[in-house]
């Protein structure tokens, strides 16, 4: 049986990694599931996966998470260390799908192990891509990307040499927004923001994907994740989400990977990888599909793209700042503080503000990058209010 920890257990990424989990569990030991406030939720699974281990990472969550789980045997704890305790648990495959900054330390614990790490929590390579895999190598760990582009990348270069690789093209859907007049996006609300034409996730990427911050930061992992220059990577936009990436090699040729819009494709892939396993999603009719449109990604339209390509460009703590700032600018649109487009207006300035710091970083450590975090975060929370 193979040992398998899940943070971020109730959230999107996690609910598809349980169902697929649960389709077979004879196979699986679960070590631990870590969660957030719904705990009802992970109590239920729980109870339903036979864990070890349940955690909250709130500590006011505990004792209805206790209650909960009374008499069934599972462990309980709460709070941020106890969830990078649970990353010290032995395990052999763990999912890191916690949303944001807070899914750095568990990932960084977890590869301490020497196992493999199943990483959707893209914020982690967006901020300390070097850090964490420099990791990964010192403990002769895995790193396996979830994200649908990232895994589909990574299956394309089976058997490839990265040097070969001329390009990689990732797609964006285009968001909730990819059909407004860029003129009117200035009054897109909330509830515009939250609705995703092609795909079922948590709020934060929904909006995301609506600015295309979720593509800018995926532009920004596929360079750290794999190695290669800016200028190598390219979005468009296909708006029907069913080529997920291209990478092109220096004799012409463009591999390119499709599939239903179902994380559960990624995920089963990082679960049986290096192997396939059949995994009962659904599949593509090439001939009911007849048509896959692509277009540019209109920087006018989607100002995040090119702030992405000012971070690459920058490096050291850009990714931190980047990611820090557009978290707080994203707190402060779903608190209905800011506009949709005041967003982007956020982290340009935040990146602005702390130029001198971007340029400064020099060699990147966890505390260089923590650091960061916590100044552009603050930074960026003064230029709201200042508004
Ligand atoms: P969700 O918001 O749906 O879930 C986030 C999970 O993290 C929940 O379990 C939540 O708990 C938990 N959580 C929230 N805050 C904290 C915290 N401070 N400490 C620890 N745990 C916390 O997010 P998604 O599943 O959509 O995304 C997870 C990650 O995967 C993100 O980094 C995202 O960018 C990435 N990703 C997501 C994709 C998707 O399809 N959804 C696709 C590719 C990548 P609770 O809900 O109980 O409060």
């Amino acid at each position: 049986m193979r040992k398998v920890t899940i943070f971020g257990s109730t959230g999107s990424i996690g609910e598809n990694t349980v169902d697929l989990i649960s389709r077979d569990p004879s196979a699986y030991d679960v070590v631990a599931l870590t969660g957030g406030r719904n705990v009802a939720r992970l109590a239920e699974q729980a109870v339903a996966l036979n864990a070890d281990l349940a955690v909250t990472a709130f500590e006011d969550c505990f004792e209805e998470l206790k209650a909960l789980l009374a008499g069934t045997g599972v462990d309980v704890a709460a709070g941020a260390s106890a969830v990078n305790e649970a990353a010290e648990r032995p395990a052999d495959w763990v999912m890191s799908a916690i949303v944001g900054a807070a899914g750095l330390m568990p990932g960084m614990k977890a590869l301490e192990q020497g196992k493999t790490l199943a990483l959707a929590n893209k914020e982690s390579l967006v901020t300390a891509g070097p850090i964490l895999l420099g990791h990964a190598q010192t403990h002769n760990a895995t790193v396996l990307p979830v994200d649908s582009e990232h895994s589909a990348v990574f299956q394309a270069l089976v058997g490839e040499d990265i040097k070969s690789v001329e390009r990689i093209i990732i797609t964006a859907s285009g968001g909730a927004f990819r059909d407004w007049d860029p003129k009117d996006l200035h009054k897109a609300t909330l509830e515009d923001a939250c609705t995703h034409p092609n795909w079922d996730m948590g709020q934060r990427i929904t909006i995301d994907s609506a600015s295309l911050f979720n593509k800018a930061m995926e532009l920004i992992e596929t360079k750290e994740f794999f190695g290669v220059r800016p200028d190598q990577i390219e979005a468009v936009v296909h708006p029907e989400s069913l080529v997920h990436a291209l990478v092109g090699f220096n004799d012409g040729a463009l591999m390119a990977h499709l599939g239903a819009p179902d994380m559960r494709h990624a995920i089963g892939y990082a679960l049986h990888w290096p192997d396939r396993a059949h995994i009962d999603v659904a599949r593509l009719d090439l001939t009911q599909i007849a048509t896959l449109n692509f277009r540019t990604a209109d920087p006018d339209r989607y100002p995040a793209l090119r702030l992405a390509r000012e971070v690459m460009e920058a490096g050291g703590l850009a990714g931190a700042v980047f990611t820090a700032a557009k978290d707080a600018a994203l707190d402060a649109f779903i608190a209905r503080q800011i506009g949709f487009t005041d967003m982007a207006e956020v982290v340009d300035a935040t990146l602005s503000t702390l130029s001198g710091e971007i340029a400064a970083s020099g060699q990147l450590s966890l505390d260089s990058v923590l650091a960061a975090d916590h100044l552009a975060r603050k930074t960026a929370q003064n230029i709201i209010a200042a508004r």
